[in-house]
Formats: C-alpha cells, structure tokens, sequence
C-alpha cells in the first residue's frame, strides 16, 4: 500500500485479523504525493481528478487484469467508472480481489446479464407518480435528484440513470417533484437520493432543504449520500452548519468494508454527527468484499467508532451484469447469525431483500422462533440453546415455568 507523510498513523495492512480490520489509518495522497494539501482536501480538486478512463488507471494501477482492462474499456457506455483520488489510494495493487478494487474497477463480466437480471430491479419507473419520484410506500417518498456521484458502484441499483452512461436522459424537475409532496398529505418522509445529493453546492442544497420543510406535513428528511466515504472533503464544517438547520435531519452513508473506514472518513462523520445528524448506514452485501462473518463484523463495530448506526444489509439487487458481486442469501443469513448475540446490539443491521419489481424490503433473518402456539413459545438464542416462554394471550400465562429444554424435546 501506498503510505501517506501527512501522518503518523500507521498505513492498513492487507490482513483479514480483527484489530487490522479495525485499525483507522488515513487514506493518504499515495501517487498524488505531489499535490499540494490545498488542493488534496479540496473536494472540488478531488472530483475533478477522478479516474474516470483505462489510460488514468493504467499507471496508476500496473496489476490491472485483462478482465479488469476489458472492463474498464466498455465503462462509460453502461455505468461510468469514476474513482476519487482519495478513494483509489484504498485499493491494494497486489490483492486482484480488494475488496476496494472490486467495488469500483468495471470487470468484464458486467457485460452478462442473467435472465433474471433487470435494468430497474426494484421498480422504482413503475412507482413514480412524477419524474425522479419514488412513491413506493404509504407515507414516505424517495426524492431523486441527481443522476451524478463523487464515484460509481459498480452494483449500483439505479445505474439505468445513474452517471447518465447508458442514455436514459435523467432530468428531475424540482418543482413538479415538490409540488407532488406538497398535494399528498399522506408523505410525512422524505430521502433525498440520486445519484448523491452532497454533490450539491451548500447552496443549491440549502434551497433545497428550505422548500422541504417548508412543507407542513413533511415530519422528517433524510439524505443517503456515499459522499462521506467516497470523498470525505465534501464535509466541510460549512456544509454541516448549513445542515443543522433543518433538523430532524437523518443521513445514511453507504459503506461496505471496514478498510472504507478510514481517519479522514471518521473525522468527516464526526462533524456530521457534532452537527447533531443522527447517522446509519447501509451496506450492500457482495461478494468476496464483505460476504465473511469476521469482515463484517469488524465493520459494524467499527461504524458504532465513527458515530454510526449500522441500518441495513442489503442483499444485492438483481441489477444487470452483477452475478459476479452477489452471494447467496444462505451466506446473508449465516453472517446475520455470525453478528446477533455476537456483538452489540447497536451494531447489528436488519438484512433485508428488496423484492423484485417493487415488492419493498423484506426482512430475511435467521430463525429464532422454533414453534409457537397457544401455550408457549419456543426461541433458539444466538448459541443454539432452546428455551420455552409461556404465551400470554390475555395477560394470563397457560404455562407457568419457563426454562431451558433439550433440543430433543422439540421432536
Ligand atoms: S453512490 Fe449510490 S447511487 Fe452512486 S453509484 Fe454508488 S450505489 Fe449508485
């Protein structure tokens, strides 16, 4: 890895063992040492420095492989490959599976897309009373409105709009999106989305924002924004003053491995969270990047040290060209197994499956009610120890004596 002079703290190691996972190390400027730091903690620098084509990444990457080469040769025509400086210099040249590497570098088989694959996987064109949103639930509404991002995911579940590669020609209109909120009483919620809404100016947000509560019957907004991990510049101490005024303000970052976790990362959260944004975060689950109990577990507690409540796990959406990132959700449910009782119950996520074409998440979670009936409850805990808890239907117990039973019994 490249190694960074800005601090003393030590670089990541490339190992798997808890207390590497866990260790905060900065990002550091890596092939970038010759920036100034002006530049280097502009976040307007960062983006304009992207790698965003396979003649930047060659250099800067020698270990690139054929499939990976191929890959970024066809980006741009699907989902754009567009990677911070910042976030570059978390990929390990000579791990070809980095969990950094595999999130952004376009492969070449995101050109193969399964039957049962979609271009819009939750439905979410379906569910849109007016262009760019979402009205998928009774009283809560997904706000699109931008199709751009600080970097691309490679999994992404809008990249149809996101990046504007493949010509869907995303263009919200403000207005016709607000004035929709305005008429339904009914949406007390509000997540702001896209594509990656910190990519505003402080400004443009601010309006934004003002329109938003503006609104009587609008209780609650939330921003989802990758920004914070991605380009953690962004967060600038003018930014969360700004933001502090709209509270209740919620933000949902989007992170995946603890390596995305770094000091620039952690210190960028804990001004959001100075600034009295309760913060979460989801992770999609993909594979060979977080698909292991011990990674991910790391991962949530480390988000509890950067102030974050770990929200969801998703299960990866059936996007097109995304075989190749996703487990099983026999693997999902083991690394659910693997973290509840295990850890903290503030670290552990709901992990949940959006139903195709527009069903909703749907909690998917190891099973812990072993039977049920009128007498009694039958519950597993996280070390397979069985118990029985008398049911209580009208607050009179039919069964007078808990405790713990032999599995045999269950028969
Ligand atoms: S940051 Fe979010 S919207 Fe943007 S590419 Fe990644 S998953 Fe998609």
């Amino acid at each position: 890895m490249w190694n960074s002079e800005e601090s003393a703290e030590e670089p990541f190691a490339s190992g798997s063992d808890a207390s590497s996972l866990k260790h905060f190390a900065p990002a550091g400027k890596g092939p970038w040492e010759a920036v100034p730091d002006a530049d280097w903690h502009n976040w307007k620098w960062q983006l304009k420095h992207r790698v965003s084509s396979l003649k930047q990444l060659e250099p800067l990457l020698p270990t690139l492989t054929s499939a990976e080469r191929a890959g970024a040769i066809l980006a741009n025509t699907k989902l754009a490959m567009g990677i911070t400086p910042h976030f570059f210099n978390l990929i390990d040249p000579g791990d070809e599976d980095c969990p950094i590497r595999r999130q952004v570098i376009p492969r070449l088989e995101e050109t193969d897309t399964a039957p049962w694959e979609m271009s819009d996987p939750c439905g979410e064109d379906s569910h849109s009373p007016v262009p760019g949103l979402v009205h998928r639930y009774p009283d809560r509404v997904l706000f699109l409105v931008t199709d751009r991002c600080a970097a691309y995911c490679r999994y992404c579940t809008r990249s149809r709009l996101v990046s504007n590669a493949s010509g869907y020609d995303f263009h919200p209109h403000f207005e016709d999106q607000i004035a929709y909120i305005e008429r339904t009483p009914a949406v007390r919620d509000v997540l702001l989305s896209g594509g990656d809404p910190l990519l505003f100016s402080d400004e443009k947000l601010e309006y934004l924002l003002t329109r938003l509560r503006a609104i009587p019957h609008v209780e609650f907004v939330r921003i989802g924004s990758r920004i914070p991990v991605f380009l953690p510049q962004r967060i600038t101490p003018e930014l969360c003053e700004m933001l502090r005024q709209f509270h209740p303000l919620f933000l949902s970052i989007h992170s995946n491995h603890p390596r995305e976790l770094t000091t620039e990362v952690r210190d960028a959260l804990g001004r959001l969270a100075d600034a009295g944004i309760p913060l979460g975060n989801q992770t999609v689950l993909l594979r060979h990047v977080n698909d292991d109990v011990e990674v991910m577990k790391a991962h949530v507690q480390k988000l509890l040290m950067c102030r974050v409540r770990p929200y969801y796990i998703y299960q990866c959406d059936l996007i097109a060209g995304s075989a190749h990132l996703r487990t099983s959700v026999r693997r999902g449910i083991e690394i659910m197994q693997g973290l509840r009782g295990h850890t903290s119950g503030y670290a552990v996520p709901t992990y949940v499956i959006d139903a195709p074409g527009g069903g909703g998440k749907v909690p998917v979670s190891p099973e812990y009610v072993l039977s049920r009936n009128n007498e009694r409850v039958v519950i597993r805990n996280y070390e397979g120890r069985v118990f029985e808890y008398p049911e209580a239907e009208d607050g009179t117990p039919l069964f007078d004596r808990p405790r713990e039973i032999e599995a045999p019994e269950l028969a």
